[in-house]
């Protein structure tokens, strides 16, 4: 295992992270904990001392399942990380109420890492105002937390004003070959790093995406070169080719992937790549792009949409419903992400778009949002679609 150093304090840790988003679960949905608790136990005993949870993974069972995976002398050995729910934050007060219920649930007094969780513009504007940077300041003061970040999921021009609205010690952003201009971005990325804030990467295979079907014309790419990796291999050691990144976090839920990540972690230096391996990656993320159903880039030039659709978020929905071929599970992802259950409550679905064509000529790929919405429409919402919803809200929502 390597190590890569926050830039503040020093502090050395695994760059491979255990992602308890994804754990191995049981025929009725809840956590197989005997299996996960050996799986996590594995990756702490081969290295990994950075394990991430939050209050809404695994309808708010992936806390306390962690606490007690970290018994019997495992906590000492790993950097701690969870995530305020600034979605159910309405008062100051709350803020105290959710650290103190995770330290309960996660059996601990500290948490090492504490993020506020899934932020995007409007989220940050509105906890900022209920004086987050208060919350922060004290619980780093009164020992309850170490170090204080943020997750984001939000527009690349709402990255900056976050990371110079408070002196984050770390920040956690979605990254992976195709990722590069959504959301933080590498722009966002290299802006981070240079403020001096550590960064935990999510999502480095995009859910999956990049690895559980492979289509067979990236396949091509990866085979072309000398080196054989795997598709989830060469998308880690991209990342870790990149010196601003401190941890990667993964969802590992099979022995046999865990095993994989640990071995790639042992080699994944930065700057470790060669030109003609950059160059490789780069023709697969090309192929990728003209493999995906809608050549959306996220750019969010055609936001906001009066009506309230994300425009770029239902895109990327139905991109993963083409690159994964999981119309359930990609059914529900849009219910979850579009239904508002993340973030503000607020619905952003295809199906609000009025079609008043105004998003159209503000689009730099010429792409004809307000028809490609429908085939989203048809695709994504029909039926069982409301119960999804709901369902979704609900597993955000608990507790
Ligand atoms: S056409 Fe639809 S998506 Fe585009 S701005 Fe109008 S309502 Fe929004
Ligand atoms: S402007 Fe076009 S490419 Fe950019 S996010 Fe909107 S739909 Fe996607």
């Amino acid at each position: 295992m390597l190590y890569r150093k926050m830039p503040k304090t020093g502090d050395k840790l695994s760059i491979l992270g255990f992602g308890c988003m994804r754990l191995p679960a049981k025929a009725d949905g809840s956590i197989d904990e005997e299996r996960a608790k050996k799986q996590v136990r594995y990756a702490i005993d081969h290295g990994v001392n950075y394990i991430d949870t939050a209050w809404p993974y695994h309808m708010g069972q992936s806390e306390p399942f962690v606490g007690r995976a970290l018994a019997d002398g495992y906590r000492e050995k790993v950097r701690l990380a969870t995530k305020l729910p600034s979605w159910l934050i309405e008062s100051r007060e709350d803020m105290d109420k959710y650290l103190d219920a995770q330290l309960a649930k996660l059996n601990t007094d500290h948490i090492d890492y504490y993020l506020v969780h899934a932020l995007v513009g409007d989220l940050w504007d509105k906890v900022e105002k209920l004086g987050v940077a208060d919350f922060l300041n004290k619980a780093k003061a009164d020992g309850r937390i170490k170090n204080a970040g943020f997750s984001f999921h939000g527009a690349g021009e709402d990255f900056g004003r976050i990371v110079d609205a408070y002196p984050w010690d770390f920040c956690q952003i979605q990254y992976n070959i195709l990722d590069e201009k959504n959301q933080a971005g590498t722009a966002g990325l290299q802006y981070a790093a240079s403020k001096g804030l550590g960064v935990i990467i999510m999502e480095p295979l995009r859910g999956g995406n990049l690895t559980r079907t492979v289509p067979p014309a990236i396949k091509e790419i990866w085979d072309e070169a000398p080196v054989k990796r795997t598709a989830a291999e060469w998308a880690l050691r991209w990342i870790w080719n990149h010196p601003e990144i401190t941890v990667v976090l993964s969802g590992m839920n099979e022995e046999v992937h865990i095993e994989e990540n640990l071995n790639v972690a042992d080699g994944a230096y930065p700057h470790s790549l060669t030109e003609a391996e950059l160059q490789l990656v780069k023709r697969v993320e090309r192929k990728y792009r003209e493999l995906l159903k809608v050549g959306c880039t996220g750019c969010q030039y055609c936001m906001p949409c009066p009506s309230g659709v994300n425009i770029p978020l239902c895109f990327e929905e139905y991109n993963n419903l083409y690159l994964t071929g999981n119309a359930d599970g990609e059914k529900f992802m849009y219910a979850a992400r579009l239904g508002g259950a993340v973030a503000l409550g607020t619905p952003e679905f295809a199906s609000l778009c009025v079609q008043c064509g105004e998003c159209r000529e503000k689009c730099p790929q010429h792409l004809d949002i307000p028809v490609l919405l429908e085939s989203v429409v048809k695709e994504l919402e029909g039926s069982g679609f409301e119960e999804r919803v709901a369902m979704a809200r609900k597993a955000f929502k608990q507790m």
